[in-house]
């Protein structure tokens, strides 16, 4: 048995290296194109990464969701499934996962985690309420304000800095939680949610004393706690390296912990466990009989929820597997060693790591673009070019247009390089960061972006840009002369 499950060696070098502690027994082609082809990829693509097609990518890093690589007992149970419109064999598996690993015994399985979002959301929020949290994710927000709350973050001065060596940028601020409560009134206030690691601010992790906090402050004031454990595996591996008191407990019993604190858990499945879905659950039956008629309205009978049995067969071992600190470590030590490589290199890139990816501070990557002409899309843009490597805009063009037609501008401009579990292999990283360094060196020759074609909702999933300038091309020249033929 390996002293701990990490996925992290000591080399003779004295370096940490990342390795995979897994084989692989199924592969999938990738193609790396020539860069002329990836000129026209982007072209077509409207300078948007949603909007380029998979065959024109080498290393998809858009996005965890949906995208880890199942383990070999998921894909065998999915062969087990059992086709039930009502009380599946493959349910009730869930629900005991459920029990098991999140210590929560009403389960209502929903078919992604924003349809959570949108049964909470309704069956607890009235008009005018706010709702305090750490900090929000775009489909949570959409459903807070749909029903009419308002949302507030209320996290710590240290969350938006790029550079910190704090161990838990995901924290809540204790006082910050009890002046909202008193300004708004309890009443107005139906729950407070921690959103396990905070997806848009870099995956950072909050720590289980800030929980305890969060917690007593909520009991005190009969104000309800929500957890959103989209991306707890990785949490709970976080809490074990950087939480003293919790060093030597298991991750099982850091789940439990975690999940004890919360009225009610929901999560995402495509995060938690590789597959579509999701689920709601509770140990307060009350809540959960406010919550049940809503499934079968919105997702399906309450032993499906939207997925099928062959999904709900892989997310029950999916969730046992989150258990495991091999399966859940191994997405942040690649995302710390790519972190760690690119900070050597000067790089601007948010510490300490963090779940789900790798953030690149597109603001201080290319000072010279102004934050109107989008830096954090020029960036994937330019990467995309250089790599064939596909990351995400989340700055101010997932943000949105004011009335007087100027753009509310992001907090923060990144490029995200998202790692789903057990994808890619160390040399495809290293292959990332030795492109991204390119660009760094060459980043004077990149230009920004501006809009041709933009959506009035969710403008960047769809939305279509142009360069503001030749640069693309410029930088196809540096690259030819600097690499020859080399992709
Ligand atoms: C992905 C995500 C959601 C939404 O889940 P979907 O399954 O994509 O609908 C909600 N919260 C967080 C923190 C997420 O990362």
């Amino acid at each position: 048995m390996e002293k701990n499950g990490s996925q992290t060696v000591k080399f003779f070098s004295g370096k940490e290296i990342p390795v995979e502690l897994h084989k692989v027994r199924i592969v999938q082609k990738l193609h790396l194109k020539p860069i002329e082809e990836r000129l026209q990829a982007i072209e077509e693509g409207g300078y948007n990464t949603f909007l380029l097609n998979t065959k024109d990518i080498f290393l998809d890093m858009l996005t965890d969701s949906g995208t880890n690589a199942m383990s070999d007992n998921q894909v065998s149970s999915m062969l087990q499934a059992d086709d039930a419109y009502a009380g599946s064999q493959s349910y009730y598996k869930m629900e005991n996962a459920l029990h098991e690993v999140f210590g929560q015994k009403y389960v209502l399985p929903v078919h992604q985690g924003r349809a959570a979002e949108n049964i909470i959301s309704q069956t607890f929020i009235k008009k005018g309420d706010v709702i305090p949290m750490n900090y929000h994710f775009t489909t949570t927000k959409a459903h807070m304000e749909l029903n009419g709350a308002q949302i507030l973050e209320i996290y710590t001065d240290e969350a938006l800095k790029i550079k910190s060596n704090v161990p838990f940028k995901g924290n809540i601020d204790i006082q910050k939680l009890k002046d909202v409560i008193k300004k708004y009134g309890k009443e107005h206030v139906p729950f407070v949610r921690m959103e396990a690691s905070t997806n848009l601010i870099g995956g950072q992790p909050f720590s289980i004393q800030n929980m305890r906090d969060v917690k007593k402050v909520a009991q005190e004031n009969g104000i309800m706690f929500i957890l959103d454990a989209s991306l707890i595996g990785e949490k709970a591996y976080f809490i074990k390296q950087r939480e003293p008191e919790f060093k030597n407990t298991s991750i099982k019993d850091i789940l439990l912990t975690m999940c004890g604190f919360a009225d009610i858990v929901y999560f995402s499945s495509p995060k938690v466990s590789s597959t579509r879905g999701g689920g709601i659950c509770t140990n307060n039956k009350e809540l959960y009989m406010k919550m049940r008629d809503l499934v079968p309205l919105y997702e399906g009978f309450l032993t499906y929820g939207g997925m099928s049995v062959r999904e709900i067969e892989a997310m029950a071992v999916g969730l046992m597997e989150t258990t495991d600190e091999t399966v859940i470590s191994q997405s942040p030590s690649f995302i710390a060693y790519a972190v760690n490589e690119l900070d050597s290199l000067g790089i601007p890139v948010i510490t300490p790591p963090g779940a789900l990816g790798c953030h690149i501070d597109s603001m201080g990557f290319l000072p010279h673009v102004p934050q109107q002409e989008y830096p954090a899309g020029a960036l994937p843009a330019a990467l995309y070019l250089v790599s064939g490597c596909r990351g995400m805009e989340r700055g101010t063009i997932s943000s949105v247009r004011l009335e007087d037609g100027t753009d509310l501008l992001a907090d923060v401009e990144l490029l995200r390089l998202a790692f789903p579990r057990r994808v890619f292999t160390l040399s495809q990283t290293m292959y990332l960061i030795d492109r991204i360094n390119w660009l760094y060196h060459n980043r004077d020759l990149v230009g920004g972006l501006r809009f041709v074609e933009e959506p009035p909702v969710l403008r960047f999933f769809m939305g279509r840009l142009e360069p503001t300038s030749d640069w693309p091309q410029k930088l196809m020249k540096k690259f030819k002369a600097d690499f020859g033929d080399s992709l």
